[in-house]
C-alpha cells in the first residue's frame, strides 16, 4: 500500500546532510512513501569541509584527507554507493610518524599508541622522554584504576596515569593534531572512551596495549589481516565521496540557499524554512545538518531552550596550507607520514603530513606535497599572511627545504570543528532529549557523537531514519 505524498528538507550539504538526504530518498522508496526532497546548501557547492582541488598534477586537500575504517559507517557507505573501488589505503611502507623535539623530528617509537608504550625496546631507546619521564610512564603499570566515572579531561588523564611528559611531549600535540584543541578541555569520554576501557579492564594503559599488540599477532597469524587500511581515501582524493552523492541528488540540491530560520506554520501542520529576503519554503519532514551553532541561530525563534543548549557547543577554527616542493629541494628522506609538533617546542603549527608519502597519486613525479595544519590559537587576532609565512619557515626549518614552494594553498575553516568538553555526553543526552520531543524535526553533524566522517555520516544516516519512523509510526 502506498503511504501519503510527505515533503522533506535537509539544511546543510556537508557530509552529514548529502547523507540524510540520500538514506531519505533510499530509504522512503523502500518504504514505498512518496517523497519531494530538497537540499538547502547556503554555499555555491557542496560538500561543506570536504574539499579536493587538482591543480598541476597534484590532489590537494583542503579537508580531511582521509577517514577512519575502524567504524563501519564511512566505508559502509562508499561500499554501497560503490565508490570502495577507487579506495586508497595509506602507504604501506612508512607506517611511522615523527614527532618534534627541541627543532628537530624524532621519530615516534614504533608501537607507541599516542600516549602509552605498546612495545618496550623501542621506547626504551627514544630520545623523546628523560629518564625521568620514561620511568613516570612505566608507572602507569602499578597505578590503580580511578573509581568513580566522572568525566575528566584527556590532559588530566594522562597525567594521572603516565606523568607530565607523556602528556606535553605525545599525548599533546597528537590529540592536537586529531582535534585541533586544547586537551585540557576535551572530554575523555567523548572522544577516546578506548582508553577508559583499557584502565578498566587492564588497569593499565600499558598492559592493555601489550595485550592488544599479542592478540594482533595471532589473529594476523591466523588470517590474511584486515581487507582495509586503518585510514582510507579516494584515488582522486576525498571528493569522490561528495561528488558521488552529488550526483546521486542532484535533482534536489538548491545551491546558494542560506536558511534564515525556521517555525511552524499558523496550524501547526508543517514547517516553514525562512530564507534569506524572506522567501519561505514548506516541508513535513526537516534535518537540520548544520555546526551546533548555526543550528542555535536557526531555531532560536522557535525552541530558545534547545538553542541555548545547542550553543555551549563551542567550535574552534583552523587553517591548512597545501606546500608543494620539487623533491630534490627537499633534504629530509621524508620516511614517514609527517610530523607532529609539541605546544612547548612554541612552533607556528600543530603538525604536518607527507601526503604524497602518506597517499599515492598526490604529487607529478619529482615533486611532493605537505599539508601544514594551525590552531586557532595561532590564527586568532594575528595576520593571517606573516602566519602562513612563519608556518612555511618552520617546515622548511624542520624538512631541510632550502627553495620557496612552487605553490601554496591556504584554507580556512572557520569555527568547523566541534569541540568535546568534559561533560559533553551529558550535554549531548539533555539535547538529544529536547530534541527528540519536536515533531518532524531532526538535527545531526558534528557536534554530538563524533567529529570524523564515518561518525557524521552515522549521524545523517541516524537523522534520517528516524524521521522517516517518526513520519509512518504517526
Ligand atoms: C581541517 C579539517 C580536517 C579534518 N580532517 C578530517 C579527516 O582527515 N578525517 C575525518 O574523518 N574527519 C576530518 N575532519 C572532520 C570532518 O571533516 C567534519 O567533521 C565533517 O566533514 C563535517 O561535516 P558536516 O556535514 O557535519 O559539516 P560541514 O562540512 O561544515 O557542512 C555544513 C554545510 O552547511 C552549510 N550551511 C551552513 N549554514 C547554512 C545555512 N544557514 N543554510 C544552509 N546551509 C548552510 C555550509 O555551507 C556547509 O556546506 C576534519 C575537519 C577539519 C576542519
Amino acid at each position: 500500500m502506498t503511504q501519503p505524498h510527505k515533503r522533506a528538507i535537509v539544511i546543510g550539504g556537508g557530509i552529514t546532510g548529502l547523507t540524510a538526504a540520500y538514506r531519505l530518498s533510499t530509504e522512503a522508496k523502500k518504504r514505498k512513501i512518496p517523497l519531494e526532497l530538497k537540499i538547502l546548501e547556503a554555499g555555491n557547492r557542496v560538500g561543506g569541509i570536504i574539499h579536493t582541488e587538482h591543480r598541476d598534477g597534484f590532489v590537494i586537500e583542503h579537508g580531511p584527507d582521509a577517514f577512519i575504517s575502524t567504524k563501519p559507517w564511512g566505508k559502509a557507505l562508499c561500499e554501497e554507493l560503490g565508490i570502495d573501488e577507487h579506495f586508497i589505503g595509506t602507504n604501506s611502507k612508512v607506517r611511522r610518524s615523527f614527532v618534534v623535539r627541541k627543532n628537530k623530528l624524532v621519530p615516534v617509537p614504533e608501537g607507541f599508541y599516542m600516549m602509552a608504550p605498546g612495545s618496550f625496546l623501542p621506547f626504551i631507546k627514544t630520545p623523546i622522554f628523560s629518564l625521568k619521564g620514561k620511568l613516570r610512564i612505566l608507572l602507569d603499570l602499578f597505578i590503580s584504576a580511578k573509581e568513580n566515572s566522572d568525566d575528566e579531561s584527556v590532559a588530566d588523564f594522562v597525567r594521572r596515569r603516565l606523568g607530565i611528559e607523556a602528556f606535553e611531549r605525545m599525548a599533546q600535540p597528537m590529540i592536537g593534531g586529531i582535534y585541533t584543541s586544547d586537551a585540557e578541555n576535551l572530554s575523555l569520554s567523548a572522544t577516546f572512551p578506548r582508553f577508559l576501557e583499557m584502565e578498566k579492564e587492564h588497569g593499565s594503559i600499558i598492559r592493555a596495549l601489550l595485550n592488544q599488540k599479542k592478540k594482533a599477532s595471532q589473529t594476523s597469524k591466523d588470517t590474511s589481516g584486515p581487507r582495509y587500511s586503518l585510514f582510507l581515501s579516494f584515488r582522486d582524493g576525498m571528493q569522490t565521496l561528495v561528488d558521488t552523492l552529488a550526483d546521486k541528488l542532484s535533482e534536489f540540491i538548491q545551491l546558494n540557499t542560506q536558511v534564515e530560520t525556521i517555525r511552524r506554520n499558523d496550524d501547526n501542520s508543517h514547517w516553514e524554512i525562512v530564507l534569506e529576503k524572506n522567501t519561505k519554503l514548506e516541508s513535513d519532514l526537516l534535518c537540520i545538518a548544520l555546526p551546533a551553532p548555526r543550528t542555535s541561530q536557526i531555531i532560536r525563534n522557535f525552541s530558545p531552550t534547545l538553542a541555548e543548549k545547542l550553543n555551549t557547543i563551542p567550535y574552534t577554527s583552523s587553517v591548512t596550507i597545501n606546500m608543494a616542493f620539487r623533491r630534490e629541494d627537499v633534504t629530509h628522506p621524508l620516511n614517514g607520514m609527517g610530523f607532529v609538533v609539541p605546544i612547548k617546542e612554541q612552533l607556528n603549527l600543530i603538525g604536518c603530513s607527507f601526503s604524497s608519502i602518506k597517499f599515492e597519486n598526490r604529487a607529478p613525479a619529482g615533486n611532493v606535497l605537505l599539508r601544514a595544519f594551525i590552531g586557532e590559537n595561532k590564527i586568532q587576532n594575528r595576520n593571517h599572511e606573516e602566519v602562513v609565512s612563519l608556518v612555511c619557515k618552520n617546515v622548511s626549518d624542520l624538512l631541510g627545504i632550502q627553495s620557496s614552494p612552487i605553490f601554496t594553498v591556504v584554507s580556512h575553516h572557520n569555527k568547523s570543528m566541534a569541540q568535546y568538553l568534559v561533560g559533553h555526553q551529558t550535554n549531548i543526552s539533555d539535547i538529544q532529549d529536547q530534541a527528540k520531543k519536536i515533531k518532524g524535526l531532526t538535527i545531526a553533524g558534528n557536534a554530538y557523537t563524533g567529529i570524523g566522517i564515518p561518525d557524521c555520516i552515522y549521524s545523517g544516516d541516524q537523522a534520517a531514519q528516524s524521521l522517516l519512523d517518526s513520519f509512518t509510526n504517526s
